[in-house]
């Protein structure tokens, strides 16, 4: 339209331009130029009122696109809005339960999804994005409400699992206060008599039973009994147990104990006294020739099962050292602690 108009306006132009020129026509002529200027001013008229009307429809257009640009403002602004309302709906859905004892947070935001709701469809663009901001804010405090739920809840589960592991451990039994008292009991000696200890050598001995003197006997290196006697032996039994106690030492790890070896005939004769026929006949105990040692009456150390007794039953032969049969757990004096040298 607009170029229709203007093509027009470069016509009219040249028809009064034609006009314009003439001065020296004759009447006739001036009469045709007058009748063309006429027609041509008509034409401009026309063409002007194109041009007027091409104004108006551009006018209206502009109008018209405004209309447009408006009515496009607030479909974005009423989207936004749906949009909104439809996050909130799927938060208050999601939340039910979530938030614990105060559902008020859910509450608001039911209040503004109902409020955006019966506001949408003639809400301006600005109480639209009014409302979507609303409903956000109270979907975020919902949002919040739940994550402060969820702590809390994890928090009172860390607790209880604090409260039943602290509850455990009040109920479990003691770390067995009657366990240390228990393991020196099964460990403990198996003596219950009267204390003895090992001879010194006989003044004035005359080498019979009991009645060795210092000349027949041998200390062995290593330890003294606990008043402080040296533990004898007959020379070439004390040798043996000095090779026996290197091999024992490297074997278990410390030196072969000892509670007894040589028992003159005094402490036979009141050990008999003592203990009855536990002890052997004064005059006839293995211990009065100096061939004779006791281990502690330790179980433990050097019971039935204790890895001492197991060495020397096994190696102990190897160096003339061993427990007599009757001596033995099947025997008919059973002394675990009783070893004997046969050379
Ligand atoms: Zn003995």
């Amino acid at each position: 339209m607009r170029r229709v108009a203007v093509a027009s306006v470069t016509a009219v132009s040249l028809a009064l331009g034609v006009g314009i020129g003439v001065q020296t026509w004759t009447a006739g002529e001036r009469r045709a130029a007058q009748d063309a200027r006429e027609a041509a001013r008509s034409r401009v008229d026309g063409a002007l009122a194109v041009v007027h009307d091409d104004s108006a429809v551009r006018a209206a257009a502009v109008a018209a696109s405004g209309t447009a640009g408006a009515a496009g403002l607030l479909t974005d602004a009423r989207a936004a809005l749906e949009a909104a309302v439809a996050q909130g709906r799927e938060t208050l859905t999601a939340s039910d339960g979530q938030v614990g004892a105060d559902d008020g947070p859910r509450a608001a935001l039911a209040e503004q999804l109902e409020s955006a709701h019966v506001s949408a469809p003639t809400a301006s663009p600005a109480l639209a994005r009014q409302l979507a901001a609303a409903v956000s804010a109270a979907e975020q405090a919902v949002h919040a409400a739940v994550s402060a739920e969820q702590s809390r809840v994890a928090a009172a589960a860390q607790a209880a699992q604090a409260a039943q592991a602290a509850q455990r451990a009040a109920s479990a039994p003691r770390p067995r206060a009657s366990a240390p008292a228990a393991t020196p009991d099964r460990c403990a000696t198996t003596y219950s008599g009267p204390a003895f200890y090992t001879s010194a050598p006989t003044e004035g001995g005359d080498g019979s039973n009991g009645r060795l003197p210092a000349s027949a006997l041998t200390a062995v290196s290593w330890t003294r009994d606990s008043r402080g006697t040296p533990f004898y032996l007959r020379a070439d039994a004390a040798a043996a147990l000095e090779r026996l106690n290197v091999a024992f030492r490297a074997a278990l790890g410390h030196d072969l104990a000892l509670d007894l070896t040589y028992r003159d005939l005094d402490t036979q004769v009141a050990m008999r006294a003592a203990l009855g026929s536990v002890a052997a006949v004064p005059g006839t105990s293995s211990h009065g020739t100096g061939l004779a040692l006791d281990t502690p009456e330790l179980p433990c150390a050097y019971g039935w099962d204790s890895a001492a007794r197991a060495w020397l039953v096994a190696h102990g032969p190897a160096y003339g050292w061993v427990s007599p049969t009757w001596a033995r757990q099947n025997g008919s004096n059973p002394e675990y602690w009783h070893y004997e040298y046969r050379g």
